[in-house]
């Protein structure tokens, strides 16, 4: 499979019926006011003012934008939509996780994950609707519906969480929303164009304004865009790694088939962001990639590397065939990491009571069906 192959086993999203104003970079929007009818001499100004609005401000509307003129407003208004998704369910874990449901004008949804911590607030972001990969311990991967998601679209789950967060009007107060995770559904180097696009305008500063440093991009190992991805947007990278031999890794992430662990590791060797280490995840699953000799393998595998692990509890999910390491083999995995030197920190599961940690993003459009399908009978 070529990564283009890949990428042509989503389907695009159907157009909806305005284009939205929302994940259009600087230069588009002033083209887009241009072809408004705006003179050029005006354009980039305007474009600017608009650019404040959306991105610093959060307006959901045009005619809040009170800096315009009414009838540019208006014109905007006649050929571009402001809105934000549908929010289709919303839940709050009991340790402050927060978890919003999308609904897209075709009726796609995905899940987006708020993880508070003391001085900072990760927003954990989806780039497709599903995933082509099929990870065997992933609930994404088993959703049957899959296409990739439109800048707008990334970008909203930034704009929906800055909302509920109050981030638009904090005043003088501390940022919530200080880093992003690319970590939610689906595989965001198969969909790099949008999400490339969606991170550079959160970056803008005169805008979200998120630091590179702050913003890390997970994927399971699309060797060819890992170059790409740190010279164009100098981001953080995490690699899901989770085996130390290809032979179990082509069963745990099967693009392993296609591009194996040596490969991997030489596209991290070459990784062209300095000053940053590279995050492993690694699953801790019970008697399948756990033991001690694994652990061995791994420190040997990241000798030359700059780099840390995170060891992730596996999240179990209705009908997945694997169970979390006991709490002791993960300590000693992680005991033999940091005598090698390697910070290793345990990733404790946030938000599993809403079904929100790593791994358990399936959004509940197949459930409805199931649901129904009770309800009819009990009808009955
Ligand atoms: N597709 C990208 C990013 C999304 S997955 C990737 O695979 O990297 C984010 C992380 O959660 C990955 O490391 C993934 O392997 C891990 N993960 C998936 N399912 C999990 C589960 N059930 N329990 C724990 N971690 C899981
Ligand atoms: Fe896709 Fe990542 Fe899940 Fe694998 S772990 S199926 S790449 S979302």
């Amino acid at each position: 499979m070529t990564v283009d192959a890949a990428i042509e086993t989503t389907r695009p999203a159907p157009p909806s019926v305005l284009p939205s104003l929302i994940g259009l970079e600087r230069h588009e929007l002033v083209d887009a006011v241009v072809a408004l009818g705006e003179p050029e001499g005006k354009a980039r100004m305007r474009a600017q003012q608009i650019w404040q609005w959306l991105y610093r401000r959060g307006a959901v509307d045009f005619e809040a934008m009170t800096t315009l003129p009414k009838d540019l407003r208006s014109r905007l208004a006649e050929r571009f939509r402001l809105e934000r998704p549908a929010i289709a369910a919303e839940q709050r874990s009991s340790d402050g996780t927060r978890k919003w449901l999308l609904r897209f004008p075709d009726g796609q949804e995905v899940e987006t994950v708020f993880i508070p911590e003391d001085d900072r607030g990760a927003l954990c972001v989806s780039t497709q609707v599903g995933c082509t990969l099929t990870c065997a311990f992933c609930h994404t991967g088993t959703m049957p519906l899959v296409r990739n998601l439109k800048t707008e679209e990334i970008l909203a789950q930034v704009m929906v969480a800055s909302d509920a967060l109050g981030e638009w009007t904090r005043g003088g107060k501390p940022k919530q929303l200080t880093n992003i995770v690319v970590m939610g559904m689906g595989e965001p180097l198969f969909n790099y164009d949008a999400t490339a696009k969606a991170m550079r305008i959160a970056l803008d500063g005169e805008g979200i304004d998120l630091s590179r440093r702050r913003i890390t991009v997970s994927t399971s190992g699309v060797v060819p865009r890992i170059e790409q991805c740190g010279r164009e947007l100098g981001v953080g990278l995490a690699v899901s790694l989770h085996a130390v031999r290809d032979a179990l890794r082509d069963e745990l992430v099967p693009l392993n088939r296609k591009w194996n662990i040596e490969q991997l590791l030489t596209a991290c060797r070459t990784y062209p962001v300095r000053g940053k280490l590279i995050t492993f995840e690694y699953v801790m699953l019970d008697g399948v990639n756990d033991t001690d000799a694994d652990a061995h393998e791994l420190v040997r595998l990241l000798r030359d590397l700059p780099a840390k692990v995170n060891l992730i509890p596996f999240n179990p999910w209705p009908g997945s065939r694997f169970t979390c390491s006991p709490w002791p083999r993960i300590e000693r995995f992680a005991a033999i990491l940091s005598e090698a030197g390697y910070a290793s920190p345990v990733r404790t599961p946030r938000g599993r009571d809403i079904l929100a940690a790593c791994g358990q993003l399936k959004t509940a459009s197949e459930r409805p069906a199931r649901v129904r399908r009770l309800a009819d009978h009990a009808a009955a």
